[in-house]
């Protein structure tokens, strides 16, 4: 039995904003083109989180969360609040504090989104506006941020009164609530330092008084708690960010107003002590990320403190073992007593809305899922039945929830012997080409007889409107098979006239045929299934629909080889096959739970490698591997990073090694920070590697310089983020600057990215200029 009577509580670290038919996403865009007034917007926001909240009340939650709404993004919500928007978009006296917002996140729309090379899944391929202020991936997740920024003059003040009127709207419908902050040490540790030197911990003094002053608003107001979000306390921290945290909380403390520390996403590790000694009313921790902390958190935790237990996956779609919640939240109930809270890992932001919606899903595989709303209809029945209230509808709940947990382990859907028997047998050496990349060299060189600094492309030629009407008919049933494929396989040709006219060295058939390079394979190979309105939302308006990996992988038939080999029909010049990587492909999904991702992406891997045979043996001599989403996948702690690396490298390598050392294996990745992963890029041991290094001006390059990159590399000359077409001597500068880092012969030349968010003329002119950039570069040589 419980030490104390007072009952267990139950909440969620927030909700997802975006409607259960992304209505705020509609609404935003009709605000953006002018279409709905600023008031018509803020009606829509309004409805939304009276609803939301609605929907925690009616599940049994204690409280209803308020502040993790936002009409772009939460941190932007903070900026505003803490009135330090940068002074440098020059806002005009009388603008509206909500125009203010939308310049900095969408700045002049001359340019996209920084963080998001890459356009996989969203829910359009329309080009996008400038984000004025940086963006980039929330944790380990794949939800973009606004980065605040700081300069040494940066000053803080209560400055946007948006969350003081949700939590009356809140209060005025009659719930009990529990507001949410970013904290102030994650918000400066998020934000970036405009001034070369400045220490962003060096604004906290500033900062502080002015969290102060919200804590007391808030209080004043009534709320029963302030959970305070301090993610970071699972980061790697320097020893001055950790030691801020004590005297900070003991500030924020005096203010009076209850504080649950809230931290998810990665265990505690040596921060744990600390969170558990913190000056603060309680502690909410990722019990679906760090379970083995869980015991000494319960010990550690002084008794006066309540601990939230994030025991539902806020990050995943799969249903909750309930015996199993069950079986780890007794002997911490036992402790806590009343102290104990039952909560999701983090915010419900990363998951979809509702099953309810999802008519067409199998129904076996939906008895395996719980989407944001479900997962509140789980924290209940865990609360239930961990005080003993074994009701009818409790005692159903946890039969229907035993029931769908054993028959998923036990579907035959999930398990395919094959698969599994192919791993147990994968030869050592299934990851190694056949001989080291200097001899493979040769022999490539010998067989595709290309110029010096040869040209291609990564992949994607305009996604036109008139390629998007006809798959959207060809979904709709207004167009049938034939007469789509007909008319891509025009694309196709069309875009290999275009490409021999350009001059290109090495064509790609354009991907015309792809809605998006993960949904593409998705859809192609066992295991996988799709939702309708699975959204999640990504940044903004822009949500994406990750397909949902449940069973082991496997590939019916050639996916690819068609297309591909229809291009290469229509030139003499190398068609350049074009698939999306084992990492991505997993990086991109919700993945299963009941095996190491390890796995997975290994079962992926096969189900790549056989496309590779299959195209190689259609004629096909060059592949393109993407993996734009190696670096994203990193661990959060360091000390966890080798451990992936092998796997997900592995996972590459075998991909790729079914291949002849004649047929050259090139790989893609986005911008990133790649410098302190350089020796497993390496490692992954493609012929030839493409990477987006133009809005660097070619100083990512410089990195793989020092590391003497042993294979070929092909450096992005152009920003394919933005309209502007860049000249011959632009791209013949950076050539040049690549050619001092790079031994020149190793060099290739072209765009950063993809280019279907691109319009053709554009995308003709400006790869004209590259190819005559790569052709000035030749007789300079
Ligand atoms: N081949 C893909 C394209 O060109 C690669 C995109 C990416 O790396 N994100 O669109
Ligand atoms: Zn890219």
């Amino acid at each position: 039995m419980t030490t104390s009577n007072k009952p267990i509580q139950s909440h969620v670290p927030g909700f997802p904003r975006i409607g259960a038919a992304r209505e705020l996403k509609f609404a935003l865009e009709a605000n953006w083109r002018g279409e709905l007034p600023d008031a018509g917007l803020e009606a829509v926001g309004r409805d939304l989180r009276a609803r939301h909240w609605a929907l925690q009340q009616q599940a049994g939650l204690d409280f209803v969360t308020v502040g993790d709404f936002a009409f772009y993004d939460q941190v932007a919500n903070h900026i505003q609040l803490l009135g330090c928007e940068p002074a440098r978009y020059g806002f005009t006296a009388g603008q509206s504090q909500l125009s203010r917002y939308f310049a900095m996140a969408r700045g002049d729309g001359n340019h996209e989104p920084a963080a998001c090379g890459h356009d996989h899944a969203h829910d359009d391929g329309q080009p996008h506006a400038s984000a004025a202020l940086e963006m980039t991936k929330w944790f380990d997740t794949n939800y973009h941020y606004l980065v605040p920024e700081f300069t040494a003059e940066t000053a803080f003040s209560l400055a946007c009164k948006r969350l003081f009127d949700e939590v009356a709207e809140a209060q005025a419908l009659g719930h009990a609530v529990k507001a949410v902050l970013l904290g102030p040490l994650s918000f400066l540790w998020l934000g970036k330092a405009k001034d070369a030197g400045l220490d962003r911990l060096g604004l906290l003094d500033r900062l502080l008084p002015v969290y102060g002053q919200v804590l007391d608003r808030l209080k004043a107001q009534g709320v029963q708690w302030v959970q305070i979000d301090e993610p970071i306390l699972g980061l790697d921290l320097p020893a001055p960010w950790r030691s801020a945290f004590e005297n900070s909380y003991w500030q924020l403390n005096q203010v009076g107003v209850p504080l649950l520390l809230a931290t998810y996403f990665s265990p505690l590790e040596e921060n744990l002590s600390l969170a558990c000694r913190l000056p603060v009313a309680g502690l909410h921790v990722d019990g679906v990320r760090a379970p083995h902390e869980l015991t000494s958190i319960a010990d550690w935790l002084p008794v006066h403190k309540v601990l939230s237990v994030g025991i539902v996956d806020g990050r995943n779609i799969w249903r909750t073992d309930l015996d199993a919640a069950l079986a780890t939240l007794a002997p911490i109930a036992e402790k806590r007593g009343g102290k104990l809270w039952l909560s999701t890992s983090c915010s419900l932001l990363h998951v979809p809305f509702s099953l309810a919606s999802e008519t067409a899903l199998d129904q076996e595989i939906k008895s395996w899922l719980a989407f944001a709303t479900e997962k509140l209809d789980e924290l209940y029945v865990l609360k239930q039945a961990l005080q003993g209230h074994h009701d009818a509808a409790t005692v159903n709940a946890l039969d229907a929830s035993r029931a769908a947990i054993a028959g998923r382990r036990a579907s035959p859907r999930v398990h395919q012997q094959a698969v599994r028997e192919r791993i147990a047998a994968l030869p050592a050496d299934a990851d190694q080409r056949r001989s080291p990349f200097a001899q493979r060299q040769a022999e490539q060189r010998t067989r595709f007889k290309l110029p010096d600094f040869p040209t291609t492309t990564i992949g994607s030629f305009p996604q036109t409107a008139a390629i998007r009407a006809a798959r959207a008919a060809f979904k709709r049933g207004e167009l049938n098979a034939g007469d789509y494929e007909a008319r891509m396989r025009e694309e196709i040709a069309d875009a290999v006239r275009r490409q021999e006219d350009l001059g290109l060295d090495v064509l790609v058939h354009g991907e015309a045929e792809r809605n998006d390079m993960v949904e593409y394979f998705g859809e192609q190979l066992d295991g996988f299934v799709f939702t309708q309105l699975g959204w999640v939302q990504s940044y903004g308006s822009r949500c994406v629909k990750p397909p949902v990996i449940y069973g082991d992988v496997s590939r019916p038939k050639a996916m690819t080889v068609d297309w591909t080999a229809h291009a290469q029909s229509l030139t003499g010049k190398p068609m350049k096959g074009m698939l999306t990587g084992p990492i991505t492909i997993l990086q991109w999904s919700f993945v299963r739970d009941d095996q190491p991702r390890a796995r997975t992406a290994l079962q992926i891997a096969l189900a790549i490698r056989d496309e590779v045979a299959d195209l190689e043996r259609a004629g096909i001599g060059i592949i393109q591997i993407d993996e734009p989403a190696v670096r994203e996948g990193l661990p959060l702690r360091r000390g966890r990073w080798d451990e992936y690396l092998d796997w997900a490298t592995r996972a590459f390598r075998v991909s790729a090694s079914a291949a002849a050392d004649g047929t050259q294996i090139h790989t893609h990745m986005c911008y990133a920070e790649f410098n302190d992963i350089l020796p497993q890029i390496a490692a992954m041991d493609a012929d030839v590697i493409t990477i987006e290094t133009s809005r660097s001006d070619m100083e990512l390059l410089n990195g793989f310089g020092r590391f003497r990159y042993p294979n070929e590399i092909g450096p992005g000359v152009y920003d394919i983020h933005s309209p502007r077409v860049p000249g011959q001597a632009e791209m013949v500068r950076l050539l040049r600057k690549a050619s001092a880092v790079i031994p020149p012969a190793n060099l290739w030349v072209n765009p950063d990215c993809g280019l279907k968010t691109r319009g053709w003329a554009e995308t003709e002119t400006a790869l004209r200029n590259m190819v005559a950039a790569a052709r000035q570069l030749r007789e300079e040589h």
